[in-house]
């Protein structure tokens, strides 16, 4: 009984596979591949085809800093720096000892904003992932929240990752692991705007592409209405491949787009406020979650992935300007 009841759960996985990951992981790359490229397009101001010099210069050509970019952005869903276990349960960094790896990586947890609600318990202005705190698939059979909360219950984070992964991405908020970390169901995860700012300061410190690369994975989070409404369910899944399907044919990041809206940033903002910005935008997007229909997705697609490469342009611009100046 017990193994049927764990082999269901992981077939749940399985069709769900996409479901933990916001956007697909080459959408990822594809809104930083198309934000280089609008920083050397008609509609770029002379501080985002001086930042374009920038990070071409560094990589040799516009395909290779793509490239390069790209990659980082799409990396971080892979990080293997997060383990949840017990001391009767071995700590693995995925679902059944790591083998469902491709299913999702707990370091994903760290990838949410939550919106609707306030400062969270470790006294940032939004929290991240929390169980307690997700919101619900009306389909109760759908709710992979609910199947991961019974997989992981009780388990906690591993101390060393507490000590390395969750103190990276604490930045100036307090943390016990007895406290925030003890059992998955209770869980406070640091939100993304963290994780964020910690790969931004790295970059700053130490320049390198794949450094503000992982910062612009998060610039696509946030942009994901999901990731804001804390939903690993709500159609995630059928959402994200719609996205993938259909960015070309719609045109979802084209140059006049991002244009109209990136007016809305500024490369003075804080790494932070510029995706909280974003979030913001995405939170206010919540049909995604309970509507599948064309024209629901088509509406809300045109306004989330323009915002996420506008982001992304911000955020590249920000980072070389630093340098410039
Ligand atoms: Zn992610």
């Amino acid at each position: 009984m017990k193994k049927l009841v764990l082999l269901s759960i992981v077939s749940f996985f399985t069709i769900n596979s996409s479901q933990i990951h916001a956007w697909s992981q080459p959408i990822h790359k594809r809104i930083v591949i198309d934000a280089l490229s609008f920083m050397n397009s008609s509609y770029a101001s002379e501080d985002e085809k001086l930042a374009y010099a920038f990070y071409v210069k560094a990589a040799g050509s516009e395909e290779n800093a793509g490239e390069i970019l790209g990659q980082a952005a799409y990396d971080v869903d892979e990080f293997k720096d997060t383990r949840l276990g017990e001391w009767w349960r071995p700590y693995e960094r995925a679902p059944i000892g790591g083998l469902g790896g491709f299913i999702v990586q707990y370091t994903s947890y760290w990838h949410f904003l939550n919106m609707t609600r306030g400062e969270d318990a470790h006294g940032n202005d939004h929290g991240g992932y929390d169980y307690r705190y997700h919101t619900k698939d009306p389909r109760w059979w759908a709710n992979i929240d609910t199947y991961a909360k019974y997989y992981l219950y009780n388990l906690q984070l591993h101390e060393k990752d507490f000590n390395s992964t969750e103190a990276h991405y604490r930045q100036g908020s307090h943390s016990t692991i007895g406290k925030h970390y003890e059992d998955f169901q209770n869980i406070a995860w640091q939100p993304i705007d963290n994780l964020a700012k910690y790969w931004y300061d790295q970059f700053i410190l130490d320049p390198s592409l794949e450094m503000i690369g992982f910062t612009l994975h998060a610039v696509g989070d946030v942009a994901q209405p999901h990731h804001v409404w804390v939903s690993s369910s709500n159609s995630h899944a059928g959402w994200e491949g719609w996205i993938e399907d259909y960015y070309d044919e719609y045109q979802l990041s084209a140059h006049e787009k991002v244009s109209k809206i990136i007016g809305e940033y500024d490369t003075e903002w804080p790494v932070r406020d510029i995706l909280t910005h974003t979030a913001g935008i995405a939170y206010e997007h919540p049909e995604v979650l309970y509507n599948r229909d064309t024209k629901t997705r088509v509406a809300a697609s045109n306004i989330l992935i323009p915002h996420a490469v506008a982001s992304a342009v911000t955020v590249l611009t920000k980072g070389a300007l630093y340098f410039y100046d």
